[in-house]
């Protein structure tokens, strides 16, 4: 039997990047992927918000992701555009990249950190004691790990497994998917009917001054609006047909696809992200409707919540109940993107006088600056806020990737989180704050900045003295040019300072 300190099911997105931060961490993860490589037949999403690829870029691997994809002004909220270049963000804006590529990215990643992928092989089944999970593999093998995280996506066999409860709501709304060749020059562009909304485009495609320019030729990326909910049957070629003449009059000649799958608004969230050591991220923990572009960004947030925490439990520097933050932190999060997503749905539902009425009211306030802000930050993930208690505004909110001036030269702060430590940054004059007993666990960095604070939505906040960043990227604890609380976070956050180490 096989045996890792933690073991990801599934390779997706969200399982890939947990696995690479796991790896940075020193832990022996791997992943476990029924599919026989990394390719995707679809293309699926189509990018990432600002949030995510700040947190690509805390880990040095932004660019990979810049360079292959299209940058542009993606948030929107019902199909409201929001232009987001004035927030205080090096990245104000979102990429235009499928997620087969994304996945190809993260994958060589994964790859040169090491970390074994256990591919063409299936969780079926797995059992937990006190000490670890025995993990059941289609070809007749099983592993074993002191952590299973089921990254498996929306029809996760490991939250099933695991009795986890998956409340929320049936779809309303189904759409079939697909890329194909057509014989005719589709209408491409979307358009808006009874049936509801309907695009077509081709796969590849350049964004110019802010609009999207499809190429001239090549496959057709096709979505529409089915008439009816609650098909199970594999979607067909000819149901793609049929669909397409009921809306558009013509198929286009449509032929050879490569891809054709259904999409829904079923949405729903697992009751609870942990059942002692096995834990859910990603699609396993939430689904709902693609509309603004949020599953595969939360789910890679998810592994970043979730690595650092896991990895410190897994070498034993911190309590197992560290674990229980990641729930308390990330449901709430997934919580607001079902129900935003379900407004959405709600208000780009077609057919209704009053519903067109409402849409307008709300893309009026959605005009207004400080609404624009606060929906936008939202939607791009730059306003997540982990409760963690009273005090500076920073506090529990990303760090701004700032320019430090230190004595090894200048430095971004995002630099200082690319090996996925926690960073304690002294910008004090006196130097007045250590990282004590965590010294070998955290990395102490004096510096200055001298420049404005200033945090999306909620502007210029007061400089502080020192802050102490998880390796999320999320502010611990902020000083007051006094160590007082310091303790008390490393402790909470690095384990506590007298803990006897497993695992060096
Ligand atoms: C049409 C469409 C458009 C979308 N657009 C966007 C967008 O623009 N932005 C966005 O953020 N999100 C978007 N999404 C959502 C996004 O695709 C998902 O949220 C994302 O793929 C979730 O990643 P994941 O890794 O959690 O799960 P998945 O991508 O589903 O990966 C799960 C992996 O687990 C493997 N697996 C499953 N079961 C097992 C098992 N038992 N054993 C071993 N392996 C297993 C699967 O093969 C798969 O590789 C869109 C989705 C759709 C359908």
């Amino acid at each position: 039997m096989g045996e890792h300190a933690v073991l990801v099911v599934g390779g997706g997105p969200t399982g890939m990047m947990l696995a690479g931060e796991l790896a940075l961490a020193g832990v022996d993860a791997a992943i476990v992927e029924r599919r026989a490589s990394q390719d995707l037949p679809g293309s699926r999403a189509g990018g990432l918000h600002a949030r995510t690829i700040e947190v690509l870029d805390q880990r040095g691997i932004a660019d990979r992701f810049l360079a292959e994809g299209q940058v542009a002004q993606v948030a929107g909220f019902a199909r409201v555009p929001f232009d987001i270049s004035d927030f205080p963000t090096r990245h104000p804006y979102g990429l235009g990249l499928w997620q087969s590529h994304i996945e190809r990215i993260l994958a060589g990643w994964v790859d040169e950190l090491a970390v074994p992928v256990h591919r063409e092989r299936e969780v079926t089944g797995f059992a937990q004691d006190d000490d670890g999970v025995d993990v059941c593999l289609s070809d007749g093998q099983s592993l074993r790990a002191e952590y299973l995280v089921g990254c498996d996506g929306g029809r996760s066999l490991v939250r099933k497994q695991a009795g986890i409860e998956f409340p929320g709501w049936d779809a309303t709304t189904s759409a079939l998917i697909a890329e194909a060749e057509t014989t005719e020059e589709p209408e491409l562009g979307t358009r808006q009917d009874a049936r509801g909304l309907h695009g077509l485009g081709r796969v590849e495609y350049e964004i110019r001054d802010g609009e999207v320019v499809f190429a001239d030729h090549g496959p057709v990326r096709v979505m529409v609006t089915e008439e009816h909910v609650g098909s199970r049957s594999e979607p067909t070629l000819r149901d793609l047909s049929e669909a397409l003449i009921g809306v558009y009059g013509t198929d286009y000649g449509i032929h050879s696809p490569t891809w054709i799958s259904r999409f829904t608004d079923m949405t729903r969230q697992a009751a609870t992200y942990r059942r002692a050591r096995v834990l859910l991220a990603g699609d396993a923990a939430h689904v709902h409707s693609p509309v603004g572009g949020q599953g595969l960004n939360t789910g890679v947030q998810d592994a970043v919540n979730l690595g650092w925490k896991l990895a410190q439990v897994v070498r034993g520097v911190a309590p197992d109940s560290l674990l229980d933050t990641y729930h308390d932190e990330r449901h709430p999060v997934a919580a607001r993107v079902l129900r935003t997503t379900m407004a959405q749905v709600a208000l780009m539902r077609p057919g209704d006088a009053r519903l067109d009425a409402l849409r307008d009211t709300v893309s009026d306030l959605l005009s207004m600056d400080e609404p624009r802000a606060r929906y936008a930050a939202m939607m791009s993930g730059l306003d997540i806020h982990y409760d963690l208690g009273e005090g500076h505004p920073l506090l529990g909110r990303r760090m701004p990737d700032l320019d430090l001036v230190t004595v090894d030269g200048p430095l971004r702060t995002y630099t200082l989180l690319h090996e996925a430590r926690p960073v304690l940054l002294d910008l004090g004059e006196t130097g007045s704050v250590d990282a004590g007993a965590w010294a070998d666990r955290v990395r102490l960095v004096r510096g200055r900045y001298a420049g404005a604070w200033e945090l999306p939505v909620l502007g210029n906040v007061a400089a502080p003295a020192a802050v102490l960043v998880r390796p999320d990227g999320h502010v611990a604890w902020v000083g007051d040019g006094t160590d007082a609380g310091l303790e008390e976070a490393l402790t909470r956050w690095c384990g506590p300072a007298t803990s006897a180490r497993r695992r060096p």
